[in-house]
């Protein structure tokens, strides 16, 4: 299949009005979405990601009343979240209605659904007309996308259309919080951290903090974010120091001064880090990278989102 890459709104929407699947922009990573009420649209995106079928998928919506057209109900919880952080990087899970087919909902009873901050993201679903089901737009496994070019490399020939936009401004996934209850449960960590929602939620939880990882948000137990290359999560130049590190095949992405690895990324901040992740594992992939080197962070904030990553990237599983 020919995949054409357009920057027309138009254009794109016009496949997802046939019945096809299209990778657009958001301000999070690239998502690969389809028509919530197309069930053949739907599985499509399982197909062209090879993304195992109990992996639900987010649905993306340009307004509140499409949130209503697909729950059962609107929660105060989640109420209160769609007034502070909607538009933005921040996905909620509340028990679906009929209209949800369970390929979007990988056979649970709730609904994961956002409402991208990036312009060209609410102009093309509301151009589309319907909303869109979609997970990120790599092939399963590989790290999600934060540009059109890793939508190309990973999807070419196996989608139609990628609509082309801006580089991620986050890069990493949104935060995904559990709305079902009387009080929120994050069950992937964000850039909107659990110290901003505890602001407003004095009593959020996080499902399983320690570990950084929750098999709760379904997806969460597969591999993931991780490229070809082995991770090292490193805390400090001692720590770098114990490993007799084969520096012509091996990169370093953090803070800290270092010398001699074939790729370095020295980072300016916590978002820096957030933005480039992704990006530095797959040109660490193309320059065939055996070990890269990552720096750790404190699991706070942003931070948290960060080692929630890394260490799901660092584990061989
Ligand atoms: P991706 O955007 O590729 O990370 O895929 C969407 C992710 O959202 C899934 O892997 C899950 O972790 C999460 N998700 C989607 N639907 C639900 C749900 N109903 N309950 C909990 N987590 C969900
Ligand atoms: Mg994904």
């Amino acid at each position: 299949m020919k995949t054409l890459v357009t920057s027309s709104v138009k254009k794109a929407s016009e496949f997802i009005k046939r019945g096809e699947v299209v990778a657009f922009p958001t301000e999070t990573v690239y998502g690969l979405g389809a028509d919530v009420y197309n069930e053949e649209a739907v599985k499509k995106i399982f197909y062209a990601k090879m993304r195992p079928p109990d992996n639900p998928l987010i649905v993306h919506v340009h307004n509140y009343s499409q949130i209503e057209s697909i729950v059962k109900k609107i929660t105060p919880v989640a109420e209160k979240i769609i007034d502070k952080f909607f538009p933005g990087p921040i996905t909620i899970v509340l028990k679906k209605n009929d209209v949800i087919s369970e390929y979007i909902s990988g056979g649970l009873d709730t609904v994961a659904i956002r409402l991208p901050s990036l312009q060209l993201t609410q102009k093309f679903i509301k151009e589309c007309g319907v909303p869109l089901a979609a997970p990120s737009a790599n092939l399963s496994g590989s790290p999600s996308p934060t540009s059109w070019n890793h939508v190309y490399f990973d999807l070419n020939g196996r989608i139609p259309c990628i609509l082309k936009g801006p580089n991620c401004k986050i890069g990493l996934e949104s935060t995904v919080v559990d709305c079902t209850q009387k009080f929120p449960v994050i069950l992937r960590p964000g850039i909107i951290s659990s110290e901003e929602l505890k602001t407003i939620f004095p009593d959020v939880k996080i499902y399983n903090p320690r570990g950084y990882i929750r098999p709760k948000s379904p997806g969460m137990k597969y591999k993931h974010y991780a490229p070809k290359a082995k991770v090292i999560l490193i805390n400090n130049q001692v720590d770098l120091e114990k490993y007799n590190i084969k520096f012509s095949e091996s990169a370093f992405i953090g803070f800290m001064k270092v010398r001699n690895f074939k790729k370095v990324k020295r980072l300016n901040d916590l978002r820096d880090y957030a933005r480039s992740l992704f990006d530095f594992f797959r040109k660490c992939d193309k320059m065939k990278i055996k070990t890269i080197y990552c720096q750790t962070v404190p699991p706070e904030g942003l931070g948290l989102a960060i080692m929630n990553r890394l260490i799901k990237a660092s584990h061989n599983e």
